[in-house]
Order: structure tokens, then C-alpha cells, then sequence
């Protein structure tokens, strides 16, 4: 049997009842169920102002199905309770997403493990860290409770890194949705006696580089990169290369302060 991490979110339709329905369905697919995390009300990332508001939580569970087994029968719970797919970001009865699996580090197509986003989204770092507060990630070399406590300081602190100074400049100009919550800096400019640490370091590319990896969350193996202090650097010269857009989640995502409403009422 192999532990993992589960992340459930949802924002249309009875949302606890679709969780505790979920859970019981991969219940009886040979995923047991080792701990529940609290519900949380959350600020839908990437949505219109008018986007409604997310539940989220998450479980450990334990199996002897394979990631990419696992992962399939996710997917397949998250069809039979009415996902659509397609619409990125869009409204969803239910998400689950695989978190960390065992020990296994992995990036194909389809499964990246530990998810990619996991160390910096509140809404995933403050419901996990009631069922695996130690876990600790491969890369970040940090624990949840560590990644956690990173953000639940006000304001928090994203850097700024690569691209053009004149890039930097702009987005550093443009008011910010969040800008009591969220204060960005210049990676190459920051002021280091005025508490300025970053709690993330985002990297834009080098000048005149290509903007894409290979692979389709690959950290990058520039040496830009590469320099930047590991257990916060974050690569979006591919999401940069197409819009600001990835700026509004990564500060909601580390902004948001998820609010803990309840907790599942699933059967034994
Ligand atoms: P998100 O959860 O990021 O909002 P989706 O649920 O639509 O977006 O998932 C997008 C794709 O991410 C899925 O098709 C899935 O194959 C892929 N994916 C990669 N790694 C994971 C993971 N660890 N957990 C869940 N999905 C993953
Ligand atoms: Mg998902």
C-alpha cells in the first residue's frame, strides 16, 4: 500500500455532498481513506469577480492502484459527477487533484508528482497541513507546515526575476488587485534590510531565450534559473510569453486567505 495526498475542490452544485459522495466512490475502487482534511471557503483563482466561491479540502488515502491508476480513477469520479472538461479555470462541480504519491518524483503529460502548484497555493497548503503537516517536498525541501506559514504573513513578498528590466518595471507599475495582501518586488533591486524576502521568486526567461521548456511544467535548466534560491523559485516563462494573466492566480493563489467553514460529514 502507498500513501498519498489528495486535493478536492469545487465550486457549482452541493459541494460537501459531491466530496463525501466522491470519497465514498473511490472508497469502494480500493482507495482507502487515512485522514480528512477541514472544508475551506476560498476565492475561485482565475474567475471573473463574479466567479462563486470555492470549497476546497483534501485527504489522505492509501492504495495499492499505481500514480497514473490513481490518477485515472480521480478523473474518472470527477466525469461521473458532472466535470466538464475543457474549460480551463472554468466553473466544476469537483476537482481532485493527486498531490504527492509515496515518494515519487515524476513529469509526463498527463502526472506531474508532487503537483506543480502545490507549494505555493494557500487553498491546498492550509487544508493539507492538517493530514500530512511533515510531508516534506522533494524539490522545495520544505514541509507543508513550512510552505504553509510562508504565507500567512501580511503582506506577502513575490519577486520578480529575468526577462527585461522594462518587463519587470511595468508589471511592478500596474496596480495590483491585491495590493494589500500581495507586494511584489525586483528580484535584482530588492531591498534586503526591509524584510523584503520573498516567499516566491517568479522567473520570466532570459532576454532573447526561448520563452518554452520541452516538457510541460519543467522547471527551466537555465542557469538564470538555476541561481535562484531553489526552495522558492518558480519558472513562468512560458505563461509570461502569453499574458499577465498568470500574475492574478499566482497572487490569489498565495493572497487568499482561506477560511476554515466545516468539516465532512462522511459515514464509517
Ligand atoms: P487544475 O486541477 O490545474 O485546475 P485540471 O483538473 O483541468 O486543472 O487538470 C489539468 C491536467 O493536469 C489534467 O488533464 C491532468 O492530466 C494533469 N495533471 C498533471 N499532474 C496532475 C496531478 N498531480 N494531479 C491532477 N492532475 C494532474
Ligand atoms: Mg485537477
Amino acid at each position: 500500500m502507498t500513501r498519498g495526498a489528495v486535493a478536492l475542490g469545487g465550486n457549482r452544485g452541493p459541494v460537501a455532498q459531491t466530496f463525501c459522495h466522491a470519497l465514498d466512490i473511490l472508497r469502494q475502487r480500493g482507495v482507502s481513506l487515512v485522514a480528512q482534511a477541514g472544508l475551506y471557503d476560498t476565492t475561485p483563482v482565475g474567475a471573473p469577480d463574479d466567479g462563486q466561491r470555492y470549497l476546497n479540502s483534501a485527504c489522505l488515502v492509501e492504495t495499492r492502484l499505481s500514480p497514473r491508476e490513481l490518477l485515472d480513477e480521480l478523473q474518472r469520479v470527477e466525469q461521473e459527477l458532472g466535470r466538464v472538461r475543457g474549460v480551463d479555470w472554468g466553473p466544476r462541480p469537483l476537482d481532485l487533484d493527486l498531490i504527492w504519491y509515496g515518494e515519487v518524483v515524476c513529469e509526463t503529460p498527463r502526472l506531474t508528482l508532487p503537483h506543480p502548484a502545490c507549494w505555493y497555493r494557500r487553498f491546498v497548503l492550509e487544508p493539507l497541513g492538517e493530514i500530512c503537516a511533515d510531508w516534506r517536498h522533494p524539490d522545495k525541501g520544505l514541509t507543508v507546515v513550512e510552505l504553509r506559514d510562508r504565507w500567512r504573513c501580511r503582506p506577502v513578498t513575490i519577486a520578480l526575476a529575468g526577462g527585461t528590466a522594462a518587463w519587470r518595471e511595468r508589471l511592478l507599475r500596474e496596480p495590483s488587485a491585491f495590493a494589500s495582501a500581495v507586494r511584489l518586488v525586483d528580484w535584482e533591486h530588492r531591498d534586503r534590510g526591509a524584510g523584503e524576502e520573498p516567499g516566491l521568486i517568479a522567473w520570466r526567461g532570459t532576454p532573447g531565450g526561448r520563452a518554452e521548456t520541452t516538457r510541460p511544467r519543467a522547471e527551466s535548466a537555465d542557469p538564470g534559473f538555476r541561481q535562484l534560491p531553489a526552495d522558492r523559485r518558480l519558472d513562468v516563462s512560458r505563461e509570461a510569453a502569453d499574458s499577465d494573466a498568470w500574475l492574478t492566480f499566482l497572487a490569489q493563489s498565495v493572497g487568499d486567505e482561506p477560511r476554515r467553514v466545516g468539516t465532512l460529514e462522511l459515514e464509517d
